[in-house]
């Protein structure tokens, strides 16, 4: 989140306001927004300034880990290259970082009165801002990102 705020006060000369909240499970619930009380481990922009997230790993992320056993080839490599911890587990943690960077997004359209027209204008400048900090600095997991959007929902 700090590289990426370096990265945009270079590349456009604004940084928004935010206030970080890396939060435990017992504090989730005081400080996330209303409707995602419930779900610990989703990040989100809670008023265009403060961000949520979560501490550590959690159910909500571990529920969006494929099968490992069905991915191709390839993509079990780039998920094993992203998401693979040295004991073997897998977290899904750089993806949630990925999202929590999103959310940041949203505060720089806020914040410097950006006019989003419809909502989904609003999502895609977050998914180009995400795309455009990860081509330069994190190439493995944006890719890997990509990948597990066509084979994540074979999971359910
Ligand atoms: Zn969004």
């Amino acid at each position: 989140m700090e590289d990426a705020g370096k990265y945009f006060q270079e590349e456009i000369h604004f940084t928004p306001q935010t206030t970080l909240y890396i939060l435990a499970p017992r504090h989730w619930s005081a400080i996330a927004a209303p409707a995602l009380k419930e779900v610990y481990g989703f990040p989100h922009n809670i008023d265009h300034v403060r961000l949520a997230i979560a501490a550590e790993d959690n159910d909500f992320w571990r529920s969006f880990l494929p099968l490992i056993d069905q991915l191709p080839p390839a993509t079990v490599a780039d998920v094993n290259k992203a998401y693979r911890n040295a004991d073997g587990t897998y977290s899904m943690m750089p993806f949630f970082d990925l999202l929590a960077l999103h959310e940041m997004g949203h505060s720089y359209t806020a914040q410097a009165g950006l006019k989003m027209h419809r909502k989904w204008m609003g999502e895609l400048f977050c998914k180009h801002y995400v795309a455009h900090f990860c081509c330069g600095k994190a190439t493995c997991t944006f890719t890997c990102l990509r990948n597990l959007s066509q084979y994540g929902n074979k999971r359910r």
